[in-house]
C-alpha cells in the first residue's frame, strides 16, 4: 500500500490526538487522585505559615510518625487561596533536604574549611565581634558636632524566617547599637 504525504500527516495527527486524549483522560486523573491519597494517607494535617516572607501564605503540613510527608498551600486561607510561590512550594524539600545544615558552620579567616560549632560558641563569637566593632567604630558626632551615635561598620541582613514581631525587635536592637545599614532578605 502506498501512503502519500497527506495520508501520512493525517495518520500522525490521529495518533497524536489519541495519545493526548489518553494522557489527559479520566483514567489518569483517577490514578493521580489515588497517588495523592496514598501520599498523605493516615497523616495528621496541621496548618502553618510559610516562613519565607511577610505575605504569610498559609500551608497545610502533613505529618506521619513524626515525619513531614508533604506540604501544600491552604485553599481555605484568604491570602493565598491554596497557591504558593516557588519558595513556598519548595518548603517540603527545604525541610527534608539532606544537605541542609542544622548546626552553625564556621569558617575561620583565611581558612578554606567549614567546621561545625555549637550555639554557645557561635553566639559568643558574634557578640564579641559586634562589641569589638562597636567599641572601635562608633561615631558619636558628625562633622557639625551633632550627636549621631552611628555604627557604619556593621551591616544587618534579616531573614524571611523571622516573623514581623521578631523583625521589629531585631530592628530596635540594631538601632540601639547604632547600626544604620539594615536590610531584609525577603526584599532582595
Ligand atoms: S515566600 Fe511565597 S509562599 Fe511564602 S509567604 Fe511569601 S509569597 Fe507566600
Amino acid at each position: 500500500m502506498q501512503t502519500n504525504r497527506r495520508d501520512f500527516l493525517k495518520g500522525m495527527s490521529a495518533g497524536v490526538l489519541c495519545l493526548s486524549l489518553t494522557s489527559l483522560g479520566f483514567d489518569l486523573t483517577e490514578a493521580k487522585a489515588y497517588a495523592k491519597e496514598l501520599k498523605t494517607k493516615n497523616c495528621r494535617a496541621v496548618t502553618s505559615v510559610c516562613p519565607f516572607c511577610a505575605v504569610c501564605c498559609q500551608i497545610i503540613a502533613y505529618e506521619r510518625d513524626g515525619k513531614l510527608i508533604a506540604t501544600e498551600g491552604d485553599p481555605d486561607f484568604p491570602v493565598n487561596e491554596g497557591s504558593l510561590c516557588a519558595k513556598g512550594a519548595s518548603l517540603w524539600s527545604m525541610y527534608t533536604n539532606k544537605h541542609r545544615p542544622t548546626k552553625p558552620m564556621y569558617r575561620a579567616p583565611y581558612s578554606d574549611k567549614w567546621v561545625e560549632k555549637d550555639w554557645d560558641w557561635t553566639l559568643n563569637r558574634i557578640a564579641t565581634l559586634v562589641k569589638e566593632a562597636r567599641d572601635k567604630d562608633l561615631i558619636l558626632k558628625n562633622e557639625k558636632g551633632q550627636t549621631v551615635n552611628r555604627l557604619e561598620s556593621v551591616f544587618w541582613m534579616g531573614t524571611s524566617h523571622a516573623s514581623n514581631e521578631e523583625c521589629a525587635i531585631i530592628n530596635q536592637a540594631m538601632k540601639s547599637l547604632g547600626v544604620v545599614s539594615i536590610d531584609h532578605q525577603a526584599r532582595v
